[in-house]
């Protein structure tokens, strides 16, 4: 069987895509890790951006806060494609059955932080549980075929265009190959190498775009990573940026507000992590809000706070602390979404179309995964069109049949898993919301260890059923590949750019750095390079 397109993804970016694919005609198939609606857009709660009406805000007003918030590394292009069909793919998410909050018959807007209005449509603060269930059912509804706990091992290309692409079976260990005209990778960020610091799924270990980086695409603007101003304190679980935008103070312990709440949230992040780091604790207090407002509109954070952290935000402040929650560095992608090898385009979180540069505004996501996934699931089928791709058995699934053989014949002499936590601390702690040279160089020498050591961590479990040992420690070996990129890209970038603050340069430098960092392997080496931005 060969697909005309192949979505690796069941998130948002992903049944978007695979929508808009198949309204154009072609055979679709999404592949994920796990299953659609456990994706990590199911945990987007705040709101996507769209200007619903010209009266107070304007389509202008949301390109000029996407723009300013991107610090100088969004494609001018990218921001006023996606600001202006923001409105379509809201009426497009109404038709389909999202049952958005609603205010006088008309769908809610909320202020998100760094945005000039209320602009955030939202359904409760479950926005993106609700968008994504809709998606599922209606690509059910369409006749979208799914194939679940199928974990991407690798793409497969020739002559620098895709055929298809590897996967793991989750219950079995089997590899297969999977081949298709056109390829979507849409496997979301890579947040989570900050592990326990990060309010994002267990899922985000970036496998898609280490495949792309193997299989000879480029990642760029990977030391861009966004720190969430108010993740829980014990558990990292994120408390909507809803809650400052209806209001929310932050207080330290002595009660004292220290920073405006609706900053872009790495102000906001480096005003708490200062007052953490003074000794201070900080928390996030909407008791003035009140019961009725806080249950009809902030519903899950109540529960979240009172599950995870044991306080009831209706009584107390909720102790919080920044995490990292968004990736903006990805695949890098042109235009129409397509990365440096034919017929593959990436798209969502893993990808880079340049709509957010150095730092994401808040409402943004949702919106990216729902307008440039339509796009990305349209172009990759008419590339399908013209294409053909011969059914055999490529050298590529050996390959990996063969590497997941020698997984499990790996000595297990280090704990991969304790390997993973240190990674995760060093990185919160120096790649994180301030970071300087030496402290990046420190890491990058602990990573390159961690790369060398690798075959020499292997597994425990060596059952072939649902091997989760195996999976996690596929996913380490890809987050050890990544840490790589983001760290030499940190390192390069010597000034502070939205997201990226380097104590040791803290100004911007647009003379040297209005630029995307590059990074690419050649021979299995990582090279590195600025592009100048295009705008
Ligand atoms: C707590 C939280 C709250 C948020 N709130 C908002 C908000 O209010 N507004 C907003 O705009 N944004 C928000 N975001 C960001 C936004 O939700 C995400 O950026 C967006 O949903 C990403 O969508 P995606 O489809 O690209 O990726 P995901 O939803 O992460 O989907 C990725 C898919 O790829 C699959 N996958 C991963 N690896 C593999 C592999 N190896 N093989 C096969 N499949 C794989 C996963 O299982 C999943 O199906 C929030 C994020 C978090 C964590």
């Amino acid at each position: 069987m060969i697909y005309d397109v192949l979505v690796i993804g069941a998130g948002g970016a992903g049944l978007s895509a695979a929508l808009s694919a198949k309204e154009e005609g072609a055979k679709v198939l999404v592949a994920g890790k796990s299953y659609p609606t456990r994706s990590q857009t199911s945990m987007a709660q705040g709101g996507i951006n769209a200007v619903l009406s010209e009266n107070g805000d304007t389509i202008f007003s949301h390109i000029e806060d996407t723009l300013n918030s991107s610090a100088g590394l969004a494609d001018k292009r990218v921001v006023e494609y996606v600001c202006k069909e923001a409105p379509k793919a809201i009426k497009w998410l109404d038709s389909i059955g999202t049952p958005f909050s609603r205010e006088n018959g008309k769908i809610a807007q909320r202020k998100l932080g760094g945005s000039y209005a209320p602009r955030a449509c939202y359904a409760q603060d479950y926005t993106g549980l609700k968008i994504l269930h809709t998606l599922y059912d209606f690509s059910i509804k369409e006749g979208i075929e799914f194939l679940d706990e199928s974990f991407l091992l690798n793409l497969i290309v020739e002559e620098n265009r895709v055929k298809g692409a590897t996967f793991l079976d989750i219950k079995t260990s089997q590899v297969k190959q999977i081949l298709s005209k056109s390829v979507i990778v849409a496997t979301g960020g890579y947040s989570k190498i900050y592990k326990d610091f990060s309010t994002n799924s267990s899922h985000a270990t970036g496998d898609g775009l280490s495949a792309a980086l193997r299989a000879g695409c480029r990642l760029s603007d990977m030391e861009f990573i966004q720190f969430h101003p108010t993740a829980l304190k014990k558990s990292s679980v994120l408390i909507s940026e809803a809650a400052r935008g209806a209001g929310g103070f932050l207080i330290n312990q002595k009660g004292e507000r220290f920073v405006d709440e609706l900053l872009t949230r790495d102000e906001v992040s480096r005003a708490i992590y200062n007052e953490i780091e003074k000794g201070n604790e900080v928390f996030l207090d909407i008791r003035h809000l009140g019961k009725e407002f806080i249950e009809k509109n902030l519903p899950q954070e109540r529960k979240l706070s009172i599950i995870y952290e044991g306080v009831d935000p209706l009584k107390e402040p909720i102790p919080i602390k920044p995490a990292a929650h968004y990736t903006m560095g990805g695949i890098d992608v042109d235009e129409n979404l397509e990365t440096s090898v034919e017929n593959l385009y990436a798209v969502g979180e893993c990808a880079n179309a340049k709509l957010h540069g150095a730092n994401r505004l808040g409402g943004n996501s949702l919106l990216e995964i729902v307008v440039l996934g339509k796009f990305a699931g349209k172009n990759a089928a008419k590339s399908a069109k013209g294409s053909v791709v011969e059914d055999k058995f490529y050298e590529k699934t050996l390959m990996d049949a063969n590497f997941i053989k020698g997984v499990f014949s790996f000595p297990n002499k280090i704990d991969f898993y304790e390997k993973r936590d240190f990674l995760s601390k060093i990185f919160y702690r120096n790649v994180g919301v301030y970071r300087e040279e030496m402290g990046l160089k420190g890491v990058l020498s602990v990573v390159k260890q961690m790369q060398r050591e690798l075959s020499f961590m292997g597994i425990k479990d060596k059952s072939p059923l649902y091997n989760t040992n195996l999976i996690e420690f596929i996913e380490f070996g890809n987050m050890i590949e990544l840490a790589e990129t983001i760290l030499v890209s940190a390192i390069s970038r010597n000034e502070s750019r939205g997201a990226h603050f380097r104590v040791d340069y803290p100004q911007r430098d647009d003379e040297k750095f209005l630029a995307h960092t590059v990074t690419w392997k050649e021979d299995g080496v990582l090279c590195a390079d600025f592009e100048k931005v295009k705008n």
